[in-house]
């Protein structure tokens, strides 16, 4: 195929770094399932491959593919989010730096930052990120990275990617993008002027829940390779097995991603008119506060919906009696789940400046049939 023709987000997801295997045809990459390659004499190396956390073909196949659909010169694949996120601020960071985070934020990044990076010497701010004058006054001399979420987990805060950017720039600071509740298909922060987007792998671009697996994708080839360097020196790389089914998710991320997108609306539409509903977080409701700018940013407003109850008790109620929706942790999978934030994912967040309210309620809305989803919820609210 001609590399030169600008080719869709579609066709990419499907065919990036995704040649047919050149000995035997194979029309998907395979599990190069393998820690070491034969050399013909020292250093002769066939396909550049040496050690497998330096590099493996299989994971290179899925980092071209990233580095492709979120518009990015390189792409880095690593054994969990964590582990990406970890790689980052040990790459751009040092310490006596200040960062600036968003104060809703996933509470697993607010853990790295309270109790890995904060040790380490590296301090940092929680911040409202839709508040673009608070990010402003929050910039010190020191402060060398801006964090950004978007839509954040669980509150569905939506944070102008553009404008922090520059807010960013203008501080000689670098901005960083967890694009997981968006993924690629519904926002691009790199051509909004982000520096970095991050990812948890295991939610929309895996999809289906049967993966762990996190990416760093950036524009400038040279902070790409400083990544890479601390990818094969601190060693979170993802392993053959996991990038191929992380590979195998994208193919049908923008498919899923619609559907997602589509029976969200739905939910949030049914929920907004239910009595026992006191609020519902959807960046699709003209309502949200967000919504203008995540209609500018976002293709659509993704899959994740939030609701508050009338009091934890009836929050917790609706979480144990949905039967379709599956009580667990995490989100993005094909399959829908329900959880409660302030006693399961954001538990740890208790007492912090990212304590969740009580009261509320997660779903990530899958892409079963959209009336069953609707039915379930109705009758876990009666
Ligand atoms: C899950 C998640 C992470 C962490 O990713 P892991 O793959 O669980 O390490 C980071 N950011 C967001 C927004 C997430 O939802």
């Amino acid at each position: 195929m001609d590399k030169d023709v600008h080719q869709g987000f579609e066709t990419l997801a499907i065919h990036a770094g995704q040649e047919a295997d050149p000995t035997t045809g194979a029309v998907v990459p395979p599990i190069y399932q393998v820690s070491t390659y034969k050399q013909d004499g020292i250093g002769g190396l066939r396909g550049g491959y040496e050690y497998s956390r330096s590099a493996n073909p299989t994971r290179t196949a899925l980092e071209t593919c990233l580095a492709e659909i979120e518009g990015g010169s390189r792409g880095l694949a690593f054994a969990s989010g964590l582990a990406a996120e970890d790689a980052l601020l040990r790459t751009v960071l040092k310490p006596g730096d200040h960062v600036v985070i968003p104060n809703d934020a996933y509470g697993g990044t607010y853990r790295l930052f309270a109790k890995v990076a904060e040790p380490w010497g590296v301090t940092f701010d929680p911040v409202p990120l839709n508040a673009v004058a608070a990010v402003r006054a929050a910039i010190r001399p020191e402060t060398k990275l801006i964090w950004v979420e978007t839509p954040t987990n669980p509150l569905l805060g939506i944070a102008d990617i553009a404008a922090l950017a520059s807010v960013a720039h203008d501080a000689g600071a670098l901005l960083a993008v967890d694009n997981t509740f968006a993924s690629p298909y519904l926002q691009q922060p790199l051509a909004l002027g982000a520096d970095v987007v991050v990812h948890s792998t295991t939610k929309y671009i895996g999809g289906h829940s049967d993966v762990v697996g996190g990416a760093l994708v950036v524009t400038d080839p040279g902070l790409g390779e400083r990544l890479t360097f601390h990818q094969n020196a601190m060693g979170a790389i993802a392993g053959p097995f996991d990038a191929w089914l992380t590979l195998r998710g994208i193919k049908t991320l923008a498919v899923r991603m619609d559907r997602h997108c589509a029976n969200a609306e739905a939910v949030a539409g049914m929920l907004s008119r239910h009595p026992a509903v006191t609020e519902v977080i959807y960046p699709g409701l003209p309502t949200h506060p967000g919504h203008e700018v995540a209609a500018k940013q976002m293709k659509a407003f993704g899959g994740m919906v939030s609701f508050r109850m009338a009091s934890e008790e009836a929050a917790v109620r609706v979480c144990e009696r949905t039967e379709l929706f599956t009580l667990g942790e995490s989100l993005g999978g094909v399959e829908s789940l329900i959880e409660h934030p302030g006693r399961m994912t954001h538990a740890s967040a208790a007492g912090s400046p990212l304590e969740v309210p009580a009261d509320l309620v997660r779903l990530s809305v899958g892409i079963e049939d959209v009336d069953d989803l609707l039915r379930d919820l109705e009758q876990a609210l009666a």
